[in-house]
């Protein structure tokens, strides 16, 4: 004997909820199902604890894909403001931080249970502690009934049926909090292609003798730009050459390598192989400004020039480790052009990122060629869907990926 539902959400994430919201408002019968002990794990540990949940300024461009176009169907039609309106309704109080990035000034529990009250009003059912086992194909035959899934809790095994079935399992990113391949091996089961993947929005690790000069310094911050060069000859996925990118924002100091926003979001775009290169002081012509200062303040030290731009921390490491701290005066101009050059080049030895283990998201995913960006519905498999972060549509660092999340789900929720 099996259970039947109109709609199973594999994945109590911040894209199945969504969508068990929007499937429920249309009165059909939902079903999430989760193998962690808890939803919505993501969201609790989202934006330091503050949830970015959207950001004012979503644009197709804040958007990783093969394809830059599919993501935007979804996100005009689920937009910021109808999840801003919502947050609202619920009278939860939020901030802009910088650049659109709206912050809860609660913790992200708020938002959660924002969701939770929003899918129990919506008549959806979450079940959680779940492992999916197998999924298969029902006969025509079993009509309107399209898929079998074999779940088991507690150890009781049970057959579910369902006319539509969404997977909503999420990336590879954090383990620890019930991240799995799930989707993927779905995707591959129905013969749908799967694009290779990678750890983003991670922190780069770094060769041994980077070390000397920023283990020391971790913990410290300061505003940079970085730049990625893809490596002489690297193609992008459709065999053009890869382009440049850059980011403004902060740099951080850890005690493996770097972080901080900048260093998230450049991380997206880096492959092993390319050049990272830091400006430590965006925005200054450092050659000019020491060469005028030689004229002007020739007593000065290099280390309190520095430091008049710098964290002085960092401008003393930087004239113990890579520069001798002496007068102005003395710098040739040559001296002056290798000192400038290094400054604003910083090309830091790396060793790679600190992987799935500390990502925010999973690059690539299920080929959106193989999805309908209206409905998030896969081609070759009618009645199943995929939405969330398992699709190949990653964000940037800023609310971003939950407003992907938030979209995909509502606009699948909508024709499930
Ligand atoms: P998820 O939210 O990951 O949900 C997937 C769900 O599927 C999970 O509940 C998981 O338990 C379940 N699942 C997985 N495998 C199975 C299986 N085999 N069977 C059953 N269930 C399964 N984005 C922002 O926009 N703003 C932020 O502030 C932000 N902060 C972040 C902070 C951290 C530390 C991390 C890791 C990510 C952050 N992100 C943020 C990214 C954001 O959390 C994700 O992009 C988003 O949660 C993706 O939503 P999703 O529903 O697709 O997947």
């Amino acid at each position: 004997k099996h259970q039947q539902h109109d709609v199973i959400i594999i994945g109590a994430g911040a894209a199945g909820l969504m969508c068990a919201i929007s499937a429920g408002q249309r009165q059909r019968g939902v079903l999430v199902l989760d193998h962690a002990r808890k939803a919505g794990n993501k969201i609790m540990v989202s934006g330091g604890g503050r949830c970015n949940f959207t950001n004012y300024y979503v644009e197709p461009n804040r958007y990783l894909s093969r394809n830059p176009h599919f993501c935007k169907s979804a996100l005009s039609r689920y937009t910021q403001w109808d999840f801003i309106a919502l947050v609202d309704k619920h009278g939860l109080p939020y901030h802009e931080k910088e650049e659109g990035q709206l912050f809860s000034d609660n913790k992200s529990k708020a938002i959660l249970d924002m969701m939770l009250q929003e899918v129990a009003d919506a008549g959806a059912r979450l079940r959680l502690k779940t492992d999916v086992q197998q999924i298969t194909p029902l006969p025509d035959t079993a009509a309107p009934y399209r898929y079998q899934l074999t779940v088991e809790q507690n150890g009781l095994k049970e057959t579910l049926h369902c006319q539509s079935l969404v997977i909503a399992s999420g990336g590879l990113s954090m383990p620890t909090m019930g991240a799995s391949g799930f989707g993927y091996q779905v995707a591959e089961q129905f013969g749908l292609t799967v694009l290779p993947r990678s750890a983003a929005l991670v922190p780069f690790t770094l060769q041994p003798e980077e070390k000397e000069l920023t283990e020391p310094l971790s913990g410290l911050s300061t505003p940079a730009l970085l730049s990625c060069e893809p490596a002489k000859g690297s193609k992008n996925d459709k065999g053009k050459p890869r382009e440049g990118m850059s980011f403004n924002g902060s740099l951080l100091f850890t005690h493996r390598g770097l972080s901080g926003p900048a260093v998230l979001q450049i991380s997206s775009y880096w492959q092993s192989g390319d050049t990272l290169e830091i400006d430590l002081i965006p925005g200054l012509d450092l050659n000019e400004h020491l060469k005028e200062l030689r004229q002007t303040r020739p007593k000065a030290e290099l280390k309190t020039i520095l430091g008049e731009h710098l964290p002085a921390r960092l401008a003393k490491a930087l004239c113990e480790h890579w520069f001798d701290n002496t007068t102005i005066s003395e710098l040739s101009n040559v001296k002056i052009e290798e000192i400038a050059n290094k400054v604003h080049r910083w090309q830091p030895k790396i060793s790679g990122t600190e992987g799935y283990r500390t990502a925010e998201v999973t690059l690539g995913g299920i080929d959106t060629d193989e999805l309908s960006s209206k409905t998030m519905e896969a081609k070759k498999a009618p009645g199943l869907y995929f939405i969330g972060e398992v699709v190949d549509v990653s964000g940037h660092l800023g609310g971003f990926n939950f407003q992907w999340a938030w979209s995909s789900g509502w606009v699948a929720g909508e024709v499930v």
